[in-house]
């Protein structure tokens, strides 16, 4: 096979993994097409964490099948990993299943697929799969950096534990040394990931009361973590995503506070705002704690800044709720909408219950009704919406640095190409003003709104300032729906 096509689902440490594919597979002489029927190989990388992600992804799996019956197609990622077993004999579709336990046995799956086998190559969750990634497949200048694998904190809703296994941390220097490589490369953003940031270095500790102080001894390994990331020179950006809240650091406000470059947001799934379906999810937090973790963070994280620097607003905060847990009552609905309109958050996402088997929620009694999860889950969003677009209302006026993602409209009426050829602009592609989409501190990459930059396409200045993966400086103007309106200061 000399061609692959890559079909990516799932979170962006399922992204992380695909990205190590690429590499692999370009370095076995295979050349990554952009178009399935252009390719000998598929690979499937899918999810497995809930229904509708598996689903998603078996989707995928009988839609190529069908579209092309002369590829081979490789079914790798998480659903793949849960489900090896079976899926070798029930899953035919498939002319290959691989786990994610050691990403480089890939090689051997595509020699076994070469000499006409069906490899199912699951290995052990040890270590944290890292390695070459020549492609990212973020928006230029954006890259994640996978910081740990598995997690210890058995949400008795989450398979994560049963699929990546127990937390592993992959070293300082490893991490360190990985940032520098990729800043040399043009990335600006750096976005540190894993099942839950605040267990980084706390490998082998488990949940229950001895493990959770264990957790909060200080100084935590996140903390001189992000020390030798402070420590690396250059101009860059450094986002904190997936903080379990029972046990958030908050060792590393300091060093955040003395490194403009840590960026002040924080991705922390809550999840509940009810104490019982808290505690039901075999978590120790409680709501008004929770509350006052985010008042702290935005009044530690509120002093003056510097121009669109540092955030006049306090910290960003994203979150996630679970609607639909089994025994969440009305009531603990209620205390949940209550929750969220207490703390705020910039964003947050509202998904309902998944039974997943081998969880510990999987037999708990009282399950919820789908129609009713999904009532739940669309209150919170509306709530929600209203509090996002009020807190993006308070950045009208300022001037933020944004990483430019891509180039919407580029074109004026007498617009040359890059090989100075006079080029032909489609009536509807004629414009005076150019339009990019970026992201400011506060809008982490995929999840949240983004900036929209004006800028003149007749300043030959303003349309050199617009790179995809490059910053600019831009004014806010106003509120579109969760985006903001900017213009351009060149
Ligand atoms: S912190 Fe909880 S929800 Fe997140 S991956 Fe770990 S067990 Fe799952």
């Amino acid at each position: 096979m000399k061609t692959f096509f890559l079909d990516e689902h799932g979170c962006s440490k399922n992204q992380v993994d695909a990205e190590i594919l690429i590499s692999r597979l370009q370095k076995l002489g295979m050349k990554k097409v952009l178009q399935p029927e252009d390719a000998e190989l598929i690979v499937i990388n899918t999810c497995g964490f809930i229904e509708s992600a598996k689903k998603e992804s078996l989707d995928a799996l009988m839609d190529a099948r069908a579209a092309y019956p002369n590829s081979k197609i490789l079914f790798s990622g998480c659903l793949a990993e849960r489900y090896a077993e079976m899926f070798a004999t029930d899953l035919p579709e498939a002319d290959a299943i691989f786990g994610n336990g050691d990403l480089t046995k890939i090689d051997d799956v595509i020699h076994a697929l070469n000499n006409g086998e069906r490899p199912i190559i699951k290995t052990p969750q040890e270590g944290v799969c890292c390695g070459e990634r020549n492609e990212l497949l973020n928006f230029p200048g954006s890259a994640y950096i996978k910081i740990t694998e598995g997690c210890n904190n058995c949400c008795s809703f989450c398979a994560i534990p049963v699929i990546r296994g127990e937390l592993r941390s992959r070293p300082v220097n490893e991490i360190v040394d990985e940032i520098k490589g990729l800043l040399k490369r043009g990335v600006f953003e750096f976005n540190l990931i894993g099942q839950d940031l605040a267990a980084y270095g706390r490998d082998g500790v488990k949940r229950g009361a001895t493990g959770d102080s264990i957790f909060l001894e200080e100084p935590s390994p996140l903390k001189l973590l992000l020390k030798n990331i402070s420590a690396i020179e250059g101009d860059f950006w450094v986002r904190l995503l997936y903080i379990h809240p029972d046990h958030f650091p908050k060792d590393i406000l300091p060093v955040i506070k003395a490194d403009h470059r840590i960026l002040h947001y924080f991705d922390i799934p809550f999840q509940s705002g009810d104490n019982d379906v808290i505690r039901s999810m075999n978590r120790v937090g409680t709501a008004k704690g929770y509350s006052n973790l985010v008042k702290l963070l935005r009044s530690e994280l509120a002093e003056p800044t510097s121009l669109c620097v540092r955030p006049k607003l306090g910290a960003a905060i994203r979150t996630t709720f679970l609607c639909g847990f089994p025994g969440e009552t009305e009531e603990a609905a209620k205390n949940t909408q209550a929750f969220l309109q207490e703390i705020e958050p910039d964003w947050s996402g509202c998904f309902t219950y998944s039974l997943e088997e081998d969880t510990v929620a999987y037999t708990m009694p009282n399950p919820v009704p789908e129609a009713i999860a999904n009532e739940r889950a669309e209150k919170l969003r509306e709530l929600q919406t209203k509090i996002t677009t009020d807190r993006l209302k308070r950045h009208i006026g300022k001037e933020y640095r944004v990483l430019i993602e891509e180039i919407i409209l580029a074109h004026s009426k007498d617009a040359i190409d890059d090989d100075g050829n006079e080029l032909k602009v489609p009536d509807d592609k004629q414009s005076e003003e150019g339009l990019a989409i970026g992201r400011a501190w506060f809008q982490a990459p995929d999840v949240d709104g983004a900036c929209v930059v004006r800028y003149a396409l007749e300043n030959p200045k303003e349309v050199a300032a617009i790179v995809p993966g490059k910053t600019v400086t831009v004014r806010v103007v106003a509120v579109s729906g969760v985006d903001l309106d900017t213009i351009l200061l060149a």
